[in-house]
């Protein structure tokens, strides 16, 4: 049971909100193609020059076959502004009022992601740490790592056309690999891959750069609340998050019908959450809820894989695959569902009462605690003493095998910091998960 468990319970990843300072000068230009939205959808994200960040001139500069459409809004990354784009990931430098790129295939692998990353999107491991040896210069080194290159003329004529390669690729972190239907090398801010058949967006011998940007979408490194389109024009910018959270992606609603006790545990939480908050006078507005298949769902977050569960802030909405979760009951009983939906809505809570946790592995922690403080509850909505322990097995069982980095958006907590979780949510209630102990 334990890996299903594993990617049970899904992330949420806040950012801060991308302000929008206006300036005299500020040229934009908007674009629909990366919003993953269906053709003709006006929603998408604008790509400016303003007096945050030049972003739209380096767009021009690089082009749309090295850079690809926007697929993010600005955000903050690491005190930088941040745009990201589907080949490559812009950052704005203050000091030197320069673009440079994120070097998005190391952050990656930092956060543990290589496995996801070769298995998924074919991208080679990184060479092992200390590759390079020692008392090399910097000019050795790149000497010796673009050596890397040397097996396949035409990989390297493609990294050298940049122009300035180490400016636009970084280094390259992996060898030429073999994986198939092309070879591969991994580069700092890119892959590069030459084609050995003609497939549908690339000839024969031709290379193209894989989709960086887009693969850590999918990877969920870049905050969900910069994927929400902006409205339509760069007046629009910043709508109101209600404005879409119903609209413009209604997901597809999936074939599978959620099993009415679904139905029952989302009503009962909600009602707890109402009832729960109003006596400590906080107001609540109950998130939407939408069901999906194994396909996966588009949601204004990104993408959501099937077999999980997941909140989207800006949207306010959980989503949950219903076979998932009907296979999770059937393998391991009714109360897995509840305490997989129970953690998603804690992730509202911290959303309403505007919880702000300062990693990714607390956020979820949070959840845990509060849904503790739902599984505390008495009333029609009471978890047994019994029911309660087992809830509180079921979450170390779900704990992360090995440690992660606090901000991998995978890291949920050891199976004790989940489970300490819990039972602090069910024992000391809601001022306890607020307080954090
Ligand atoms: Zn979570």
């Amino acid at each position: 049971m334990k890996p299903i468990l594993l990617a049970l319970f899904l992330l949420l990843i806040t950012s801060i909100q991308p302000s929008r300072l206006q300036a005299a000068n500020e040229t934009c230009r908007f674009f629909t193609e990366g919003s993953g939205q269906a053709e003709g959808a006006t929603v998408g994200y604008s790509v400016c020059d303003d007096n945050q960040a030049g972003f739209l001139s380096a767009f021009n500069r690089w082009g749309l076959q090295k850079i690809g459409y926007p697929i993010s809004r600005r955000y903050e990354r690491d005190g930088f502004v941040t745009q990201a784009f589907q080949k490559a990931i812009m950052q704005w430098r203050v000091d030197s009022g320069t673009v440079v790129l994120v070097n998005i295939f190391d952050d990656m692998s930092r956060l543990g992601l290589d496995q996801q990353l070769l298995e998924t999107h074919q991208t080679p491991r990184t060479l092992p740490a200390g590759w390079d040896g020692t008392g090399l210069s910097f000019e050795q080194i790149v000497q010796k790592r673009q050596g890397l290159l040397a097996s396949r003329p035409a990989l390297r004529a493609a990294y050298m056309a940049a122009g300035d390669p180490l400016i636009f690729f970084g280094l390259p972190t992996s060898t030429v690999t073999d994986m198939g239907n092309h070879y591969a090398i991994r580069l700092q801010r890119a892959v590069l891959q030459e084609w050995k058949e003609d497939v549908p967006w690339a000839r024969r011998g031709q290379v193209t750069i894989a989709n960086g940007g887009t693969i850590a979408r999918e990877r969920r490194v870049i905050p969900e609340m910069a994927l929400i389109p902006e409205g339509g024009s760069s007046a629009a910018a910043n709508p109101p998050l209600d404005s879409i959270s119903g609209n413009p992606a209604p997901p597809v609603q999936s074939n599978s019908q959620p099993p009415a006790s679904f139905d029952a545990t989302v009503r009962d939480i909600d009602a707890f959450w109402q009832a729960h908050l109003a006596q400590n006078s906080h107001s609540y507005r109950a998130p939407k809820v939408i069901t999906y298949g194994s396909e996966g769902v588009q949601t204004p977050c990104g993408f959501v894989d099937g077999g999980t569960a997941a909140y989207c802030a800006g949207a306010k909405t959980i989503y949950y695959d219903a076979s998932f979760l009907t296979s999770l009951q059937q393998q391991s009983g009714a109360l897995t569902p509840r305490i997989v939906l129970a953690h998603e809505w804690g992730h509202h809570i911290q959303n309403e009462l505007q919880l702000i946790q300062p990693s990714s592995l607390e956020r979820e922690i949070q959840a845990d605690c509060l849904a503790g403080v739902f599984a505390s509850a008495g009333g029609q909505h009471a978890m047994s003493a019994e029911e309660q322990n087992e809830a509180a097995s079921l979450f170390a069982l779900a704990g992360d095998e090995e440690a992660l980095p606090q901000d991998n958006p995978f890291a949920h907590g050891s199976s004790a910091q989940r489970q300490a979780a819990f039972t602090a949510g069910v024992q000391k209630g809601l001022p306890s998960c607020i307080a954090g102990n």
